[in-house]
């Protein structure tokens, strides 16, 4: 059995492997491409709509327990090339 995680935008459960792990490093949100970096750590769904969802309820600041807010520039500007790629395959 894959271990399950609660994605941040939609709340749905979902596998480990069918979503993104986001971190917060200085306050910027770092997308942990290969679920290796330290500390706590966002899942979420690679598509465009988990993302804004996550972001218009702040989500990502409450899972990761940071009280500031987050720099989300790096995660939108990945999350933007990463929709692109997944939708192309499968
Ligand atoms: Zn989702």
């Amino acid at each position: 059995m894959e271990p399950v995680r609660t994605c941040v935008g939609c709340r749905m459960r979902a596998s480990r492997s069918s979503l993104l792990r986001v971190v917060s490093q200085n306050n910027t949100l770092l997308v942990d491409e290969r679920a290796v970096l330290p500390g706590r750590g966002a899942w979420i769904h690679p598509t465009q709509e988990c993302m804004e969802a996550a972001l218009r309820r702040r989500a990502f600041g409450r899972a990761l327990r940071v009280s500031t807010a987050v720099n989300t520039q790096t995660i939108e500007k990945r999350l933007n090339g990463y929709g692109n790629k997944v939708n192309g395959s499968k």
